[in-house]
């Protein structure tokens, strides 16, 4: 089917031949235009005289002679009549914007739509004439008002001053915001500089009063006409929304105009399906799968639409394009608060503005942390800076970062370092940004990345304009609410994307569809609540006065949209509508009304509601993840040399996957800055105090009793090295401290009590090795393992040979007890005993003549010390446990363990646990999906 804007250039050519220089088109877009040029180069040879054309805003802009600012613009020019306007409230900059845009929403919708600003502002009050007007559920009709409603009230009337003073500085300027733009024109189109030409407005839908007052003017004039783009399934419709604004200017305008219409649902298309997917992703993924089966040439040759009609999905779409795309054309607006730089700049402004929070200007560590992981940032900077510069804050247990740091590490000779610099108001850190985007433009180009150029130069545009209204308007805005303002003035704008729009595919919102028309569409999120939208507006006028002054309502946007949506697909012959089926919150998960519309009323051909199921995606199920273990003997050997420590084998038998990932695959999760003691730094304190104070050979009381005051300073040392920067602990850190000197006093009363008791059986303790790192190789089917453990302590008391691992965490009795050896295989739960058994085998094994004496291994629990020291036992029977004395017997059983779980790892393959409730803390959920 002949599309629209060819038609219309057909016409022109047969209208005016090769000369149209007197000819006006007024288009919906920029992209119209395009297009339509497109059209008429292709059927003429040689050169010709081309209309002028306009987008119809840029028509009523010259129309009225203003020209129209940018949202940022006419904020600061909004709330600088709001400080003039007496009768309204002084605010801050911030607060202002936080209602900023609906003002300028609803002065536009006003203007516009040529109503008059008092009526809508001055009738509040008026309620009772409210009622008689038959609006119904007025909130204000009743007797009494509330103070509430009367705050409203007050606020409400003085909106009309505002409105007024707004206009009159913007006029005097020569500038307006759309709406006035439209009115303005509407006043003076009798001095239009048009008068003498031909206009045509083409591909319109709904007009304001503004653009019908003005169209009016050249029609009587008869300079005028107007091609309308419509279908007769739903123009003759009476009840079909997407016809109403037609059936609207019908009434109005000649029957001539409308002859356009067409009846293009009355054919059959090719294919038109429905497809309801998953979640979004599965709809980008959807896209790809359909797109895969069209023609290269109408993937070269813009016949192949794929429409979004929620943006976010844009990079979801893009990332999954199949290879066959090979030029794509992306002219959809992408908001700038949604882009990867805005979530940099974010973290930029989040830095800088929680440091002034501190008394000293100091960055909080995560803070960071956060920048430096960005993918800008690393784009800016070396990967190995990030990482050099994660580690020494790590290193250093640094949680406030000041400027002697980042000197330590050369910050100076990153390209960044302006980054780090702490900002005194809002120009440093408009200066910041723009220094960024100087450094960020320049390598993007020598990248060629033009998607991310064009994102850095609409920041740097808004930064330009915000340099030079904060310069020009002066206001006092506080650093601490950069970030605020920062947000509320980009919230509306969007990048740009530019490409070459008559080649590849198209991808584009729904609204950059307007007049033109594509053979294969692929419409997404045609959703209830997305497509149209859920039911509510921007604005501050009520809904039920908004209707009585006819300005437009969420039914007046839903009609738009209707139409755009019909209108795109009454060409196409090839149609799929996407739908995210994911029932997850309320009223989502629910497609369309215009889906449901088109499933009773089309006809024409067969439609087809398909589900996606994913072919091709369908993720593993988690349990059955395995690591089949081939080519894995070198990874294997190299650990097994490296050292076979008794958390590692610990970790096999507590997840066989999870030992694959941390130790042949090397998968870690990064270490993190610790900001409060948490328990394995406790238990580092606490283990290399003891090492400090505690003696080789006979322990006395005396030692013991002298040095407890010692022994307790240094644990506060200690804090106080690893968590406070001001030599002062403080909160949480200063409650750990004094807990964990208490769990250490309380450890050395036991010490002195057990001494107590030893020296009245004329028994002396004797350390023999503390902090003592133990090897063993054990070789299995030629692989050499090297069995190590590090132990806290192994003494005699008397003649009984203790090896001994302080424990600060919470050990009972129970854990140390077990049933028979296999039970030290099987239950990760048993990993305590297990940890001291090949303690005591390393031992024995390079101290074989200890095995003549009896020895015995166990944990002081600093947080169960009434228990005293609990040793690793085995049940006989159900009410017969005794202490396990490790003789050669045991040792051989502790070997065989050891050689059991060896030999599995060489020979068998990596398995996912069948306990899920061992899976909740892992650092491997993500990739195991569990
Ligand atoms: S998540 Fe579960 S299955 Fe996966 S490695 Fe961790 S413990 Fe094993």
């Amino acid at each position: 089917m002949k599309p629209f804007l060819q038609k219309i250039g057909d016409r022109l050519l047969d209208k005016f031949s090769n000369n149209m220089h007197n000819v006006i088109l007024v288009l919906p877009s920029k992209r119209s235009e395009l297009f339509l040029k497109h059209y008429i180069s292709k059927a003429v040879d040689g050169s010709i005289f081309l209309p002028k054309f306009y987008t119809i805003e840029e028509f009523l802009e010259s129309v009225s002679g203003l020209h129209i600012l940018d949202n940022i613009s006419l904020t600061f020019r909004l709330y600088n009549s709001y400080l003039k306007t007496p009768s309204l409230k002084n605010i801050n900059f911030e607060d202002f914007l936080n209602w900023s845009n609906l003002i300028l929403y609803d002065f536009n919708d006003i203007e516009r739509s040529l109503v008059n600003s008092k009526d809508i502002y001055t009738n509040l009050k008026n309620v009772k004439e409210l009622d008689s007007w038959g609006v119904k559920d007025w909130s204000f009709s009743n007797d009494s008002t509330s103070d509430s409603q009367k705050k409203f009230i007050n606020f409400y009337e003085s909106l009309y001053a505002l409105h007024t003073n707004f206009n009159h500085s913007l006029l005097a300027e020569g500038v307006a915001y759309q709406g006035l733009s439209y009115r303005i024109a509407s006043e003076k189109v009798y001095k239009s500089k048009f008068s003498d030409k031909k206009i045509w407005f083409v591909g319109l839908n709904a007009l304001t009063k503004s653009e019908e007052s003005v169209i009016n003017y050249f029609k009587e004039k008869n300079i005028a006409r107007i091609f309308w783009d419509a279908d007769v399934f739903y123009f003759q419709n009476k009840l079909h929304e997407a016809g109403s604004f037609l059936r609207e200017q019908r009434k109005r305008w000649s029957d001539i105009d409308f002859k356009w219409v067409g009846d293009f649902f009355s054919k059959e298309k090719e294919k038109f399906q429905i497809i309801a997917c998953p979640n979004n992703i599965s709809q980008a993924r959807a896209t790809a799968q359909i797109i895969s089966d069209f023609s290269h040439h109408d993937l070269k040759n813009s016949n192949t639409a794929i429409i979004l009609s929620d943006e976010s999905l844009l990079l979801p779409v893009l990332n999954n394009l199949p290879e066959s795309v090979k030029q794509l054309n992306v002219t959809m607006g992408n908001p700038l608060i949604k882009s990867s730089l805005f979530d940099f700049l974010d973290l930029v402004i989040t830095m800088q503005t929680n440091s002034l929070d501190y008394k000293n200007r100091n960055f909080y560590y995560k803070d960071v942390i956060n920048l430096i992981e960005h993918p800008y940032f690393i784009k800016l900077n070396k990967q190995e800076f990030c990482v050099e510069f994660k580690k020494y804050i790590t290193k250093n247990n640094i949680i406030h970062i000041n400027t002697d740091d980042f000197s330590n590490l050369n910050f100076s000779q990153t390209s960044t370092n302006f980054l780090f610099y702490f900002w005194k108001d809002i120009s440093d850190g408009i200066n910041c940004f723009e220094g960024l985007f100087l450094s960020l433009e320049k390598i993007l180009i020598d990248r060629n990345a033009i998607y991310e150029s064009e994102i850095v130069k609409a920041f740097s545009k808004n930064i330009f304009i915000l340099k030079e209204l904060i310069e020009d308007f002066n206001f006092d805005i506080k650093l601490k609410t950069f970030r605020q303002i920062f947000k509320q003035l980009l919230f509306n704008e969007v990048t740009p994307f530019k490409g070459e729009p008559l080649k590849g595919v198209q991808l584009m919102g729904l609204l950059e569809t307007r007049t033109l028309d594509f053979k294969n569409i692929i419409v997404l999120s045609v959703n209830e609540g997305v497509l149209p939208k859920a039911k509510s507006m921007d604005s501050l006028i009520p809904y039920d006065l908004r209707r009585y002054y006819n300005l437009p309502t969420y039914s007046e946007r839903d009609a738009l949209f209707a139409y755009h949506f019909y209108r795109l697909i009454q060409r196409a012959s090839n149609i799929s509508l996407l739908y995210n089926s994911e029932m997850k919150n309320f009223n989502s998960g629910e497609k369309s009304r215009y889906i449901t519309q088109l499933l009773s009323e089309y006809q024409s051909s067969e439609m087809e509601h398909l589900v996606y199921k994913g072919e091709g995606f369908d993720s593993i199920s988690p349990s059955r993840l395995i690591i089949k273990n081939v080519g894995l003997e070198s990874k294997i050997k190299q650990w097994a040399l490296n050292g076979v420590s008794p958390s590692a084998i610990s970790k096999y038998i507590n997840c066989p996957i999870s030992f694959y990932y941390y130790y042949l695959a090397n998968i870690r999760v990064e270490e993190t800055l610790n900001e409060y003691a948490d328990a394995s730094s406790v238990g580092s304190i606490i283990h290399s105090t003891l090492d400090q104070f505690y003696n080789l050979g006979v322990l006395e009381k005396k030692h013991l009793i002298e040095n407890k005051s010692l022994i307790l300073n240094e644990i506060e040392k200690q804090f106080k090295n690893q968590f406070s920067k001001d030599n002062n602990i403080k909160g949480k850190n200063y409650l750990l401290l004094e807990a964990t000197k208490k769990l250490v006093s309380d450890f050395l009363n036991l010490e002195l009590k057990l001494l107590n008791k030893s020296n009245m059986d004329k028994v002396i303790v004797e350390i023999l090795a503390k902090e003592k790192e133990l090897n063993y190789n054990l070789l299995i089917d030629e692989i050499n393992f090297n069995i190590k453990g590090l132990v806290d302590r192994i003494d005699r008391v008397g003649d009984l040979y203790r090896i001994i691992d302080y424990k600060t965490g919470l050990v009972q009795s129970s854990d140390l007890v077990f049933d028979d050896f296999n039970d030290l295989i099987k239950n990760p739960k048993k990993n305590k005993s297990l940890q001291l058994l090949i303690y005591s085998y390393l031992y024995l094994k390079s101290n074989p003549n200890t095995l003549k004496q009896q020895v015995v291994a166990g944990n002081f629990s600093f947080r169960n010390i009434k228990e005293e020291f609990i040793v690793v036992s085995k049940r006989i029977s159900s009410r017969d446990i005794r202490p396990l004395n490790i003789n050669q017997q045991n040792l051989i059983e502790i070997e065989n363990i050891l050689k059991s779980i060896l030999k599995s790892i060489i020979y068998d393959d990596f398995q996912q646990t069948e306990d899920f409730s061992r899976c909740e803390w892992c650092e491997y959920k993500q990739i195991c999906k569990r």
